[in-house]
């Protein structure tokens, strides 16, 4: 069964238009999806005969109205963090991650179950991939994270899983999500983290795609890349900065590049002079985050004070750098860990 919520307003009404249903329907019915969620459809108050009879002949039938299942939920210690796993029809199990700091509330959004792309240090690229997400499946955790954040209004798609690697079912996820008649969170609350898919990242330069792009860079050679992050060996280094280069130059955007930084492999001052060589003249603004340990993988967190001497460093030659915390460690924060332990 497909969901309602793969669909697009457009779609949605030109399938009800199909069935000779009035936009009246569709609007309510829309309405009912993205903005109440977690209403029965079945006899709902606000829907007319044609529409109840409409969904009595296809829900349950060729689609489907539901959303993912919470399975487990975990909060974190401080209070500021929820882990939920999530189980989807088919049981595949994902995770989002709904963060409240000072007033700001995101969710850390899931784009597959697992991932291809085989990063060592990843809880999630150590369990490998199982399938892409659908539209409707990424717009499902939003919806179900608006229950632990009811005034969401950031995503991150840094949970599990490579969006540029199922580059059509994310941005159309997004185009649902940003849609005013909707959910409507503004396209520059999204920011979108990639390995370095070089095409997808040439594909959203050309398609002006509104959202923030991040990179987790996380080395500054090829050989150190290509060790921590195998598809470095696909889209090496210097394919990956003319790629970004082009997505400044077309966009006028600035890339935000993500640092993991590893104890002994990637927090040495050479490796702060080689990434900001790397980066120059680019508009970029790093952030700093500790190694999140996983069980396969021996690496540890660099220590503060080499974290905060990276930092400097990297100031120095006047690229903006920020030291962003392990929230929520306490509830395995790390992108998949809690799926790799169910
Ligand atoms: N696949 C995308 C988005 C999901 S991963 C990507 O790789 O960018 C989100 C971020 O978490 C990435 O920057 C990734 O490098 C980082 N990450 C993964 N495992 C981690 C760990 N154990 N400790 C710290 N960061 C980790
Ligand atoms: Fe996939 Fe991102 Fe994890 Fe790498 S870090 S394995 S790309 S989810």
């Amino acid at each position: 069964m497909r969901l309602l919520r793969d669909c697009s307003y457009a779609e949605l009404r030109s399938l009800m238009d199909t069935d000779g249903l009035a936009e009246v329907h569709t609007r309510a019915l829309w309405n009912v999806l993205m903005r109440a969620p977690d209403a029965e459809l079945d006899g709902h108050p606000r829907f007319l005969p044609p529409l109840r009879r409409w969904l009595q002949t296809h829900v349950g039938t060729t689609w489907s109205s539901e959303l993912p299942e919470v399975e487990q939920e975990v909060e974190s210690s401080d209070g500021h963090t929820t882990k939920l796993l999530l189980r989807l029809q088919d049981g595949s199990r994902i995770e989002t991650v709904v963060m409240r700091y000072n007033g700001r509330q995101t969710a850390c959004i899931s784009t597959q179950a697992g991932c291809a792309m085989g990063c060592v240090f990843c809880a999630t690229g150590q369990g490998g991939f199982s399938r892409h997400l659908s539209p409707g499946e990424v717009v499902g955790q939003v919806l179900v994270a608006r229950r632990w954040a009811t005034g969401l209004r950031n995503l991150v798609l840094m949970g599990m899983g490579e969006p540029l690697h199922n580059y059509d079912a994310v941005m159309k996820a997004l185009d649902i999500i940003i849609d005013t008649r909707g959910i409507n969170i503004g396209p520059s609350r999204i920011t979108i983290s990639t390995v370095g898919v070089v095409p997808g990242i040439r594909r959203m330069a050309d398609e002006r795609r509104p959202y923030h792009l991040a990179l987790s860079l996380h080395a500054a050679t090829d050989e150190k890349r290509s060790a921590l992050i195998p598809v470095n060996r696909k889209w090496p280094l210097r394919e990956l900065m003319d790629a970004c280069r082009y997505y400044c130059a077309q966009t006028q955007r600035r890339i935000f590049v993500e640092w993991t930084l590893i104890e002994g492999e990637n927090d040495s001052a050479q490796e702060a002079g080689r990434l900001s060589e790397l980066l120059s003249g680019m508009n970029v603004q790093i952030n700093l985050i500790p190694l999140n340990p996983t069980t396969g993988y021996s690496g540890r967190a660099a220590e503060s004070r080499a974290v905060r001497a990276f930092q400097e460093l990297i100031l120095q030659k006047g690229i903006p750098c920020t030291v962003r915390q392990r929230r929520g460690i306490d509830v395995a924060a790390g992108c998949g860990q809690l799926a790799g332990v169910a």
